[in-house]
């Protein structure tokens, strides 16, 4: 299997496009064609990884990886995404819970697969991989926790220092060796700016060879569909009906997965999608034009984007806005909405919902009710309540039970390294911080 450039110009291997993260030509990859599978092909596969390795396997034709397909897919999904009920009878709902993993958000999906495939690609090299990040908050930290503790590579994530919440801060400084949490005195716009100039600094380049695990990479966005996979098949073994998903999205990698998932065949209803005051989205499918902004804060601040960039490949798949209507529609949903919608769940439903999750609440109760009525609805829960819990609390009044895994982490000293906002002190950091002299910038290791 090929992927290919969104943008045209360049077509590589899988292990390619994972190492590169981005095309030569700006553009994202995508593979040249996509698998089309029926619901009986998978009568023999009960578990998510055996789903998996057979949904994914076509994908890594030709790679590398291909022998190491069955490990990479038990290292990914190595924790429950459980569909829960929500209310039973004639409008029944259920919740996908893609929040159990080590950083309690659906992130840890990707970043765990792209650690799996990366950390494999990297043997064989003198030179250790160093991984940039940069992040607003939850994304840093389930790159960290992916890539803790794996040889050969190295992870430096920047983070806006005092910007990002208690609990957060301490997911993205709890790690170990080959983890440099860096706090830039500046935005999170600054840490992209970094991160990009020093991608493009030859020097630096060569002594640290850098890649990058952020959203555009397709290990982060393949890895997504299998969840949608796993729960539409499970659903329509049981009752022979296809779940719609309500999916809470801003860089609608997380919508896109769920587009491919249908697109491959597998029995998926409606795709809405939820985004919050950053509206693009919403507004390019009621008929506005594609014109990027400026991100709004929201409560849901993982989906403050102004920009996706995923839509690049959501018209390389499937066109104009026209052709995009037939198959999605998109909700906005306003912070008012959101925190009205976390005391709702948590009076109606008795959960406690962080604020993206609420989005796809919100949405789904803004259907008109006979499509509320005639579809099964799967809302889907991109992270746990207690990441968000200053958030959350205040509404409903109860604190909210920290799960285990996120309670070992916030149990865990930190450790970052505080810097200022320009390319120099980066480069001093990665070296203080990965312990490498200036002899190995002399290019010849
Ligand atoms: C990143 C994130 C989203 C948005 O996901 P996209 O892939 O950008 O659509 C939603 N909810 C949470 C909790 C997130 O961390």
């Amino acid at each position: 299997m090929k992927f290919v450039s969104t943008r045209g110009s360049q077509s590589v291997s899988l292990d390619e496009a994972l190492m590169q993260g981005i095309a030569s030509d700006g553009g994202l990859f995508m593979p040249e064609s996509l698998p089309v599978f029926a619901p009986d092909d998978f009568a023999d596969c009960g578990t998510i990884q055996q789903t998996a390795v057979k949904v994914l396997a076509p994908f890594f034709d030709g790679s590398s990886l291909h022998a190491s397909l069955a490990e990479i897919v038990a290292e990914t999904y190595s924790f429950p995404i459980p569909v829960r009920t929500l209310q039973e009878g004639e409008r029944r709902v259920a919740m996908l819970e893609l929040f159990h993993g080590p950083t309690a958000a659906f992130k840890d999906v990707g970043a765990g697969f792209l650690a799996a495939c990366l950390s494999r690609l990297s043997g064989g090299h003198q030179q250790p991989l160093t991984i940039l990040v940069a992040t607003s908050g939850d994304t840093g930290g389930a790159v960290a926790a992916a890539f803790d503790g794996r040889p050969g590579i190295r992870v430096a994530v920047l983070f806006p220092e005092g910007r990002v919440s208690p609990r957060q801060e301490k997911q993205l400084t709890c790690w170990g060796k080959n983890v440099l949490s860096l706090a830039v005195k500046g935005a999170f716009d600054d840490c992209q700016r970094l991160v990009k100039e020093a991608f493009v600094d030859a020097a630096l380049a060569s002594t640290f060879r850098f890649s990058s695990a952020n959203s555009i990479n397709i290990g982060r966005l393949l890895p997504q569909s299998i969840y949608y996979v796993h729960a539409s098949l499970q659903h329509y073994r049981e009752t022979g009906r296809r779940p719609s998903f309500v999916i809470p999205t801003g860089n609608l990698g997380n919508g896109l997965a769920c587009i491919l998932a249908r697109d491959m065949g597998f029995p998926i209803g409606q795709i809405v999608l939820a985004v919050n005051e950053n509206r693009l989205i919403a507004d390019y499918l009621a008929g506005a034009e594609w014109l990027p902004r400026t991100s709004l804060q929201t409560l849901a601040s993982a989906m403050d984007v102004g920009n996706p960039s995923n839509m690049e490949r959501l018209r390389a798949l499937h066109g104009d806005a026209a052709d995009l209507q037939q198959r999605i529609s998109a909700y906005a949903v306003s912070d008012e909405q959101i925190s009205a919608e976390i005391k709702r769940n948590y009076a109606e439903f008795g959960i406690a919902t962080c604020p993206h999750t609420a989005t796809a609440t919100s949405a789904w109760r803004s259907l008109d009710a006979e499509r509320r009525a005639t579809e099964d609805w799967v809302l889907v829960s991109t992270a746990h309540a207690a990441k968000f819990e200053t958030i959350v609390e205040p509404l409903i009044e109860t604190s909210v039970e920290v799960p285990a895994a996120l309670s070992a982490i916030l149990a865990r000293p930190s450790n970052a390294v505080s810097m200022n906002p320009n390319l120099a002190a980066l480069a001093a950091a990665l070296k203080a911080g990965f312990q490498v002299d200036a002899a190995d910038t002399s290019g010849d290791k």
